[in-house]
């Protein structure tokens, strides 16, 4: 089958290498039926309204505002270019930040109506020590400021639920499920843990979104993607679509270990992923 890989990054972000095109051609190369174009929305717009910001290197984890005309320049070009050989798709990866949803709104609203699919992602926590991007390996320390992992991973979910639940912020997938196991840091207490992880997934299901599972995790020290089978097996028992994601920063990482987690997924259950076009879901046969 053509694999359809719905989170790639690019320079833009200066964490990512290579040119879109870069990543455009990859895909073609693998005979991808689709390469969706996620890379992460600037953070930017929130320094006047977060100060504390400003102790995160937030201008490396994503594109300014300045570039964003550009990147959706660039997509049209590239998918007229492309066209008849593979099916580009335009995203946003955009990270949630709680009660910023109207100014970020006010950016994103002169580009929403040109995209298939936007990702919701947590990658900062505002909680017990503080502003905490707790996937940055920068700032692995900041973990012994917590009295166990655990703490770490429910104010991650916490998170992920004011973002669900937020009226006001507009996604459609939610982003690696499990993303704090990213340094192998596990839990204490498992069944605590788990049981917010499903009350997660109930809210998902409730507000109809999809879950990418990303293969990432595989090229981190957990060595596993995300989420967990685990927890890929609770979404199936709630019937939650997903989708397959690569999180490519280079564009030899597109459709990483695609073939493998395809077959955990028929394992668990899943024979169908979903497929995103102008913020409308359908699905394929996997
Ligand atoms: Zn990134
Ligand atoms: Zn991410």
């Amino acid at each position: 089958m053509g694999y359809e890989d719905w989170h790639t990054h690019n320079s833009l972000c200066k964490h990512a290498i290579g040119t879109i095109e870069d990543y455009v051609k990859r895909a073609i190369e693998l005979d991808l039926n689709v390469i969706g174009i996620s890379d992460h929305f600037p953070y930017e717009y929130l320094i006047s309204e977060i100060p504390s910001l400003d102790q995160i290197p937030y201008e490396r984890y994503a594109m300014t505002l300045n570039d964003v005309d550009g990147y959706i320049k660039q997509l049209e070009q590239l998918r007229a270019k492309y066209q008849g050989q593979i099916k580009l798709r335009f995203a946003f990866e955009i990270d949630y930040f709680k009660n910023q949803n109207q100014v970020l709104n006010q950016y994103l609203k002169n580009y929403i109506g040109k995209l298939d699919y936007i990702y919701g992602s947590v990658h900062v926590l505002f909680g017990k020590v503080g502003i905490f991007a707790f996937d940055d390996g920068r700032f692995l320390n900041k973990y012994e400021e917590y009295d166990v992992n655990d703490e770490v991973y429910l104010e991650f979910y916490t998170t992920l639920q004011d973002m669900i639940k937020s009226p006001t912020f507009e996604l459609d997938i939610v982003t690696h499920f499990d993303l704090p196991k990213k340094f192998d840091i596990r839990v204490k207490d498992k069944d605590k843990v788990m049981e917010k992880v499903i009350e997660t997934l109930e809210l998902v299901k409730k507000h109809d979104l999809t879950v990418e599972i990303n293969t990432s995790g595989l090229r981190k020290e957990v060595k596993e993607q995300y989420p967990s089978e685990e927890i890929i097996g609770e979404m199936y028992g709630l019937d939650i679509p997903i989708l397959l994601s690569s999180d490519a920063h280079q564009p030899k990482e597109i459709a990483y270990k695609f073939k493998e987690t395809t077959n955990l997924l028929k394992r668990v259950g899943y024979n169908q992923l979903a497929h995103f076009d102008k913020r409308k879901r359908s699905y394929i046969d996997i």
